[in-house]
C-alpha cells in the first residue's frame, strides 16, 4: 500500500465520515464517540470470547497462542465485510481498539508486530490488505513496532480447495516467506501475527512456521474473530 495515498484516503475519510458517529456493526448513529465504533447495544451483543478456541490442538499448530475479541460469527463477519469488500479500510482503526484491549490483558507484549500478506492481486483488487491496516493501527495504539513487509506472500494458493488437509498444509507451508531484513530482527524475539479472521488456523499455522524457522522466539496471533468450531483434520 502507498503510504501517501493511504495517508490521504484516511483524511478524505475521516471527513466524509467522521469516525466514531456510526456504529460499525449496525449502523445506529452513536450516542457517544467509541474507539471500538460499536454502540452499547452492538457491545451488549457481541460474542466477546478473548480465549483461545484452539486450546486443545495447539500441538498442531506453530504459533503458542491465539488470542481473539470475537467467536466467530454474523456480528464479526458484517465487520469484516464491510472492511474488506465495502471499501471502507477506515474501519481497520476502530477494530484495532478492540485488539489492543485484546492484547493488553496479556502480561507479556510482543517485540514486533506482523500481518498476514496477501496475494498482490488481492492487494491490486481492493487496493489495501486489511490485515496490515488493523497492524498497522494496533501498533500506533499500543505503542508498539510494526514490522511492515516482514512476512510475504511467495505463491498463490487459489487452487487449494482441492487438496486434502495434509497437501494444504505442505502446500500453504510453502506460500510465506520472511523478509530478509525481518530475519535478522526476529531471531530470538517475540512476534505478533496480526490477522482479521482464523478459522481452521491454516494460515496462521503457516506464517507461524516460517517465522519460527527464521529464529522467532514466540509467535501469537493476535486477531479479531476466531471460529470456535476447530476439528482436527483426518489424516
Ligand atoms: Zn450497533
Amino acid at each position: 500500500m502507498n503510504e501517501l495515498i493511504s495517508a490521504f484516503t484516511e483524511r478524505v475519510l475521516d471527513t466524509v465520515f467522521p469516525g466514531g458517529i456510526y456504529c460499525i456493526c449496525c449502523g445506529d448513529s452513536l450516542e457517544e464517540a467509541s474507539g471500538h465504533g460499536l454502540c452499547a447495544k452492538c457491545v451488549e451483543k457481541m460474542p466477546w470470547a478473548p480465549e483461545n478456541p484452539f486450546r486443545k490442538y495447539m500441538e498442531e499448530f506453530a504459533f503458542d497462542e491465539l488470542y481473539p475479541c470475537l467467536r466467530y460469527g454474523l456480528h464479526s463477519r458484517r465487520i469484516m465485510n464491510a472492511l474488506k469488500n465495502g471499501g471502507r479500510p477506515y474501519l481497520a482503526r476502530n477494530v484495532a481498539y478492540s485488539l489492543v484491549e485484546r492484547l493488553s490483558i496479556e502480561e507479556e507484549l510482543p517485540d514486533f508486530l506482523v500481518a498476514v500478506p496477501s496475494h498482490p492481486s488481492k492487494m491490486l483488487r481492493r487496493g489495501y490488505n486489511q490485515a496490515e491496516l488493523l497492524a498497522h493501527y494496533t501498533a500506533g495504539l499500543a505503542g508498539l513496532d510494526y514490522v511492515r513487509g516482514a512476512l510475504i506472500k511467495t505463491e498463490n494458493t487459489a487452487s487449494m480447495r482441492l487438496a486434502d488437509a495434509r497437501k494444504r498444509r505442505s502446500m500453504l507451508a510453502k506460500s510465506f516467506a520472511v523478509s530478509e531484513e525481518f530475519k535478522e530482527k526476529c531471531a530470538g524475539g517475540f512476534v505478533c501475527l496480526v490477522d482479521d479472521v482464523v478459522t481452521t488456523g491454516s494460515t496462521a499455522d503457516a506464517c507461524a512456521r516460517v517465522l519460527k524457522e527464521a529464529g522467532a522466539e514466540k509467535v501469537c496471533v493476535l486477531c479479531y474473530a476466531a471460529s470456535s468450531g476447530y476439528r482436527k483434520p483426518e489424516e
